[in-house]
């Protein structure tokens, strides 16, 4: 077969192709970043806030997507790695700019943000985030995320907040079972090691120390499984908890563990109504490392 017919051959096959294809495939091919997001607002369970932070951070909302990186945070590497994989649309649960609200203003001359900036626009990246309302829907895409990894859905008593029932055990025990399903990371445990529990409430991210000690306060609830919060906060209050004898304890197992999970549930979500586009999970791994 000279190369020409071989051309023109495969150029019938992808016609075929195209023609079995349904429809949905080439339309999400098609979208702008702004279309697609319209696509995300439809699937929620809940209206759009006027008021949130999902809101788009960088780059043109009106290019067309070529792939979509979902990650916990976009982290340069994270770019990089979505860059890569031919993703122009990253979909972060966190900030990209280093506070809550994105603001840049007190950063328009720092050089980190200027060269995080300039890899954003050299290669046509767009960047939207995804948090109040991935959190709001039904159910939370983010706690789903983590139950299926850590195998919890089974413990699951009540779900706003988490509330788990484990056979009766250590603290040390569940802090040791959480190092293990978080590739050795470890643990920040305040409280008595031997103290034993059956009840543990699941706190997420960075809710505050009032959500902890919320938590605390029920009798129902001994542990607190958290995410990451100031040592003179809750971490506090459970020292002294400890310290006065009671039954109380907290695992801080870091905030990108206790929600990344849940941006891989959320690749998942989205390919549900988006069939067609590439949707990569671009994992930004824990923030902090051992020295070995
Ligand atoms: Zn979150």
């Amino acid at each position: 077969m000279t190369y020409m017919m071989l051309l023109r051959t495969s150029r019938l096959v992808c016609s075929a192709l195209l023609i079995l294809l349904p429809a949905p495939y080439v339309a999400a091919q098609e979208m702008t970043a702004r279309e697609l997001i319209q696509k995300i607002r439809e699937n929620v369970t809940v209206e759009w806030a006027d008021e949130t932070v999902d809101t788009f951070k960088a780059g043109d909302p009106d290019q067309k997507v070529t792939g979509i990186a979902t990650t916990f945070i976009a982290t340069a590497d994270v770019l990089k790695r979505a860059r890569d994989l031919n993703c122009n649309l990253i979909i972060t649960h966190e900030p990209t700019f280093y506070n809550h609200l994105d603001e840049t203003d007190h950063l328009h001359d720092d050089p980190v943000y200027q060269a995080k900036m300039k890899f954003i626009e050299d290669n046509g990246l767009i960047i939207f985030r995804f948090h109040d309302h991935i959190h709001r829907t039904d159910p939370d895409g983010i706690i789903q995320g983590v139950l299926d990894h850590l195998n919890w859905h089974k413990n699951v008593i009540s779900m706003d907040p988490v509330i788990l029932e484990f056979p009766k055990m250590f603290v040390n025990e569940l802090a040791q079972d959480l190092t293990i399903a978080f590739d050795k990371y470890p643990m920040h445990v305040i409280g008595d090691p031997k103290m034993s529990f059956t009840r543990a409430a699941f706190a997420p991210g960075a809710p505050g120390y009032m959500a902890h000690i919320r938590l605390l306060q029920r009798d129902d609830v001994d542990v607190v499984i958290g995410g990451e919060v100031p040592e003179w906060e809750s971490v506090l209050y459970v020292r002294d908890a400890a310290a006065l004898n009671m039954n109380k304890a907290m695992i801080l197992i870091g905030h990108v563990n206790s929600e990344e999970e849940g941006m891989k549930y959320c690749r998942d979500w989205l390919k549900n109504f988006l069939p067609g586009i590439p949707v990569h999970f671009v994992p930004a791994g824990t923030s902090f490392y051992v020295p070995k």
